[in-house]
């Protein structure tokens, strides 16, 4: 089964004075319908992975294969198309337009994609449903609470049917109800054979996906799972794909 993403000895150096290593020789690879939890210090360079695996930089170094694709040395047009054919992006700060309602953003997001408006007439109020939003529908996006707020961020994500949805802290500002609900529209996808990218402080989100990895400094280490339920990372930690051992994989529910 072809990764979606497939990073070989990735690097991004910031070309400043003195230059910064902001990824050093970054291997990873993320399967159709793996969560994957990306931890890291700030300034450890989650950031700048999330960028190149999005199509928003590139690699100064190595090679980053999207669903098979050679895409480190492609032309920015081509990865504006990529990136709006394949990738939904949830940030923290979601991207909501506050003086638009839950229907246009929905609606604008499609737009964006270029999806024609026969299909946008059924496909907004239909992704509206599916993120519990059909009564807030008419509502501005600035009225929203914070937990409706994100679920339109992933509505806005995922109503373009991308292979690879990034999320940036998705949950960071969120209490426990709203966070789960977040995650659960994440599994969704998961289950429909999406593959899930998260960066993240929150434990909840952490112990949530499928495997765990930490940037330190610019390089992938493996993520030592904690507490006595779970094995402790052996040799086999690392591997050439960046993986870390295998936790105990959390039930998924059926798509
Ligand atoms: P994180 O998201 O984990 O906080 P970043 O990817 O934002 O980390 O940053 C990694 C390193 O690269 C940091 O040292 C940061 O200061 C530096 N950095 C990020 N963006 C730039 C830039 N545009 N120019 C120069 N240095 C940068
Ligand atoms: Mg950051």
């Amino acid at each position: 089964m072809t990764a979606v993403v497939e990073l070989e000895s990735v690097a991004r150096t910031y070309d400043v004075d003195p230059p910064v290593h902001a990824l050093r020789g970054v291997d990873l690879a993320v399967a159709p319908g793996e969560r994957l939890a990306v931890l890291g210090r700030s300034g450890s360079g989650k950031s700048t992975l999330l960028n190149v695996v999005g199509l928003l930089d590139r690699p100064t170094a190595g090679t980053y294969r999207l669903e098979g694709r050679d895409v480190s040395r492609v032309g920015e047009r081509d990865r504006d198309a990529l990136r709006a054919d394949a990738i939904g992006f949830v940030f923290q700060e979601s991207h909501v337009l506050g003086h638009r309602t839950v229907a246009q953003n929905v609606w604008l997001a499609l737009m964006a994609a270029g999806v024609p408006r026969t299909d946008r007439v059924w496909k907004v109020p239909d992704m509206i449903g599916r993120v519990g939003l059909a009564h807030r529908a008419d509502a501005l996006g600035r009225l929203l609470s914070g937990g409706e707020k994100q679920r339109l961020a992933v509505a806005r994500a995922v109503v373009t049917t991308p292979r690879l949805l990034l999320a940036d802290e998705p949950t960071g500002n969120l209490d426990a109800d709203n966070a789960r609900g977040v995650l659960d529209l994440f599994d969704e996808q998961a289950g429909r054979g999406v593959a899930v990218l998260v960066i993240t402080h929150d434990e909840r989100t952490a112990a949530w996906a499928d495997r765990t990895v930490r940037l330190e400094d610019g390089r992938i280490v493996p993520e030592v799972p904690a507490g006595p339920a779970r094995p402790a990372a052996g040799t086999s930690g690392a591997t050439a794909a960046g993986t870390t051992a295998p936790g105990p994989m959390p039930a998924r529910p059926a798509p």
